[in-house]
């Protein structure tokens, strides 16, 4: 019976667990002396002014101030509301790792763990960091897949990572249990961390460097004034202060509420087991490294003669507080943890005693249930947020321990400096909105826990809580006929099935189910005429009488004429790419702008935060949800559409990059000739509710010339080939538009002195170290993504940033940033796939002429190569 189950690892006896709410830091943490005394905040100064107020004392909040005092912030103050670490901090498990799937967290990582080995000699707290390296282990041929593709992403980044066999396994870790073991992925310095003396350490920091971390001051409500200060409202008094920084861990949705925001965050129960001594282990003679078993789905590490060892439950059996996003955290709850449950966690534990054996033998002596604050996907919101001036957040950490010192630079280099020192888009916490609902977030939540130690494959799809209620007009038509890709909320067809077809959602590492079809979507809009539904992106009216002065101090490009468009670039002020967008002047002053659908509040935040910096009479709406988006591209495009309206839709009187309202059988759009297939096309924009009948019109108006569907990863494979950048890859706010290779899009001679143009002179006339360059290699059933490594002469010299293969000259294709002395055509390099070195040759831009070059070629008589 379930009550029955043994609470020992082993059978032996039951040890008595902490009783709820017990002080008592777990054994698990470093098993430390708590000696702390809170002292209170009237003891030390109070200040009722502030540059910035810090709400929470967990260890993010405590690492942003150290961060900032000590890079020479003055009047940072940080508000706790009992004591320093009395939330998710203080029982954490404290595992540290180099190791992060996603691209730009590996920096994260990186910083904190070099800034963790040199805490204690800067302030003189011991932090127990322990760094006996950790495994990753697979079982199976698969998860060997995983971890070639995963050495591939972590070569052009500092931190070592070794994939490694079953022999020097077995030698880091001696009592494991080799059966099963196929190869492990091995970071060295990888390890663990006592998250009290961590916070206490760089609390002393922040201290010693002036930030004031007043305790116990509750934030009670938060006031935003008209000029863009706040008013923070505490028992004590009001503070106000420029800027404030939401930390409040998983208090960090009623801090939100103060000011009428859902922050899309749920606790989660997360449990670890501490053993008692185990021989084997006192007889070791130095640590074990930790070792993350992906198939048992736990981690496993050494504490002091015992181990300690933390599963993650699947999303049926894993444990949400609910009750805590609908009521509120109990006024009572800080320090407290949960009520363990084994049952929950039994199969997991039968998994560990399977890998390690000597667990068999070992009686638990503590159990720490505690509260990690999930979001939807798991990863931290970092960052300002959209819609609220000076309020920025750093919540959602199911990782804080080993985020809080790079996500505390990260942050104060940002709030310093003016603009993200490098790209961590998948952190910014504009990434949800309305859609984000507690029920979706709910949902995800358990699918992410659940999925902690998944199989993470290319082109990866999660699909609990889909759809949300943010769909496309033809969300239903579409719907069975393809297989859907998710983003911002939004549901987007990647490829359409046709009878023959395995279809559905065919994860792999190497080429899979979607890879023929895409051929022939891709050959529908080279040879036909192909619809795409492109609604998802980011879409806003920018007007009133400063709107041209505006985007002319935004934007890199000159102000499009009314009636046309372009491709315009937000720069940073230090010159790299903060935003692409497509401008088009629909009327004297009236502008559209469209985004990506992943860049859509991000970059409205960074639009409405100059507008109002610098004073310009606009008015600036968000028409994304209300407005749906067609793309009609392919050789015989012109010819449907023109049975659609009466305006002349031919080459002269419809130019490309021109726009204009039009009517498509009777269905009013603003037409835009551009078609990021490179290829003659259209975009339409229309009203939302009419996209399934303007969508059925062009399928009927198209019938004779064949109009088919077409998704985006044909259209990734078409812009791949056109040499296109997509923004996010090839560009970002890691990059700067030169060595992207974005000149034409660059105005340095337009009179107005755009955000980034100074910056861009100094980056022009010292020369670029670094370029993008395009490459074709031949491979076997296996395509470049991005982030793969390129290699040259035995050494790793840059990375792709995307790649697909090159469907009309049938090899693979990628983009990558290598050393200005490497990028010249002809060159060769290698990239490195699943463990494999493929020889790649840099080429002449593009692989295949966009329609309109062909076009002009055609006319002037020469030949022109598709
Ligand atoms: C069992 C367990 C094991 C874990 N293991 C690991 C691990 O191995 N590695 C890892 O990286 N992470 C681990 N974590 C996750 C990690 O603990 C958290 O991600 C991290 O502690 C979050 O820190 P924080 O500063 O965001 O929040 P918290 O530590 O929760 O701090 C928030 C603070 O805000 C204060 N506060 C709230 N409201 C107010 C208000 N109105 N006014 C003033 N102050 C307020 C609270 O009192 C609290 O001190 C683990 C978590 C648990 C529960």
């Amino acid at each position: 019976g379930k009550a029955a189950r043994p609470c020992s690892l082993g059978g032996g006896s039951v040890s008595p667990l902490p009783p709820q709410g017990s002080p008592d830091p777990p054994a698990g943490g470093a098993g430390r002396a708590r000696e702390e005394k809170p002292s209170s905040f009237l003891g030390t100064k109070w200040k009722d002014t502030a540059e910035i107020v810090i709400i929470g004392g967990g260890c993010i909040g405590v690492s942003l101030a150290y961060h900032l005092a000590k890079a020479g912030m003055k009047d940072v103050i940080l508000l706790e509301k009992s004591e320093l670490t009395a939330g998710s901090t203080w029982h954490a498990a404290g595992l540290t790792t180099y190791f992060h799937p996603g691209i730009n967290l590996k920096k994260i990582h990186y910083y904190s763990i070099k800034l963790y080995e040199k805490l204690e000699e800067e302030t003189g707290q011991a932090v127990g960091f322990h760094q006996p390296g950790s495994i990753r282990i697979a079982s199976t041929p698969t998860r060997v897949d995983e971890f070639k593709y995963q050495m591939t992403r972590a070569g052009w980044h500092p931190a070592e990572q070794y994939l490694i066999g079953p022999e020097r396994i077995q030698e880091l870790f001696p009592i494991l249990n080799m059966e099963k073991v196929l190869a492990g992925l091995y970071n060295p310095g990888d390890g663990h961390i006592d998250p009290y003396s961590l916070t206490m350490a760089l609390a002393a920091g922040a201290r010693k460097y002036g930030a004031l971390l007043n305790y116990p001051v509750q934030v009670t409500n938060l006031s935003p004034r008209s000029d863009g200060t706040w008013e923070v409202e505490t028992p004590h008094g009001i503070i106000r202060t420029n800027r404030i920084v939401n930390t409040a861990g998983f208090w960090a949705r009623e801090i939100g509420t103060m000011i009428g925001l859902h922050h899309p965050l749920i606790p989660v129960h997360h449990q670890y087991v501490v053993t008692s001594t185990i021989p084997e282990v006192k007889a070791l003679k130095t640590e074990l490294p930790v070792l993350r078993d992906l198939e048992g789905s736990y981690y496993l590490r050494q504490e002091r003669d015992g181990l300690l060892f933390g599963p993650y439950e699947s999303q049926e059996k894993m444990k949400l507080q609910e009750s805590w996003v609908t009521n509120g955290v109990p006024p009572g709850f800080g320090k407290e943890l949960f009520e363990s449950d084994l049952d929950r966690i039994m199969d997991h534990i039968e998994a560990a005693m399977a890998m390690v054996p000597v667990l068999k033998q070992a009686d638990i002596i503590n159990t720490v249930a505690g509260p990690i604050t999930y979001s939807p996907d798991i990863l931290p919101m970092v960052g300002p947020h959209q819609g609220v001036r000076n309020y920025w957040v750093a919540i959602g950490f199911g990782y804080g321990i080993i985020h809080a010192g790079g996500v505390g630079k990260y942050l104060s280099d940002w709030i310093l400096g003016g603009e993200p020192p490098f790209d961590l888009i998948e952190l910014d916490p504009n990434r949800y909105g309305k859609w984000s609902t507690t029920q979706y977030t709910a949902t995800k939540a358990r699918e992410s826990y659940g999925f902690n130690n998944i199989v993470g494959y290319p082109k990866e799809e999660r699909f609990a809580g889909r759809p949300t209620e943010r769909v496309s007009g033809l969300y239903k038509v579409l719907k069975s006929k393809c297989s859907m890709g998710f983003h911002a909320g939004w549901e987007q067809p990647h490829w359409f099935y046709k009878s023959g077809d395995e279809i559905g959602y065919k994860p792999s590492f190497r080429r899979t189910n979607w890879f023929e079809p895409v051929g022939r979507e891709y050959k529908q809009v080279m040879e036909k005429v192909g619809v795409i539904d492109l609604t998802p992106f980011g879409k806003f009216i920018v007007k009133g009488n400063d709107s041209v002065k505006l985007l002319d101090h935004l934007f890199a490009n000159v102000i499009p004429k009314v009636g046309a468009t372009n491709i315009s670039h937000m720069l940073t002020p230090r010159g790299q790419v903060y935003a692409e967008l497509t401008v088009s002047h629909l009327s004297p002053g009236e502008f559209l702008l469209v985004t990506g659908s992943g860049s859509e509040l991000h970059d409205l935040r960074w639009i409405e935060e100059e507008a109002l910096k610098g004073g310009y009479n606009v008015e600036i709406k968000n028409i994304t949800d209300e407005m749906g988006v067609l793309g009609i591209a392919g050789p015989f495009a012109r010819k449907v559409l023109q049975k659609l309206t009466i305006e002349d839709l031919s080459d002269s009187a419809f130019k490309f990059l021109q726009s204009r309202y039009i009517k498509l059988s009777d269905i009013a759009a603003t037409a835009i000739r551009i078609s990021y297939s490179g290829e003659l096309g259209w975009e339409l924009y229309h009203r939302k509710e009419d996209s399934a009948a303007l969508y059925n019109v062009i399928m009927e108006a198209g019938q004779e010339e064949g109009i088919d569907d077409f998704g985006t990863y044909a259209l990734n494979a078409l812009r791949l080939e056109k040499a296109f950048r997509a923004w996010g890859a090839e560009m970002n706010c890691d990059t700067n538009p030169l060595e992207a290779g974005l000149d034409y899009f660059i105005k340095l001679n337009k009179p107005a002195d755009f955000i980034g143009k100074q910056a861009l002179k100094q980056i022009k006339e010292k020369g670029l170290k670094r370029r993008l360059v395009y490459l074709t290699l031949e491979t076997a059933n296996i395509d470049p993504e991005g982030n793969e490594s390129v290699w040259h002469n035995g050494r790793v010299v840059g990375n792709t940033t995307s790649g697909n293969y090159s469907y009309s000259t049938q090899q693979s294709l990628a983009f990558a940033y290598v050393p200005t002395e490497l990028s010249k055509v002809g060159q060769k390099l290698e990239v490195e796939l699943l463990g494999q070195n493929y020889s790649a040759t840099i080429v002449e831009e593009p692989l295949v002429l966009t329609e309109q070059t062909r076009t002009r070629l055609q006319k002037k008589g020469g030949s022109a190569k598709v």
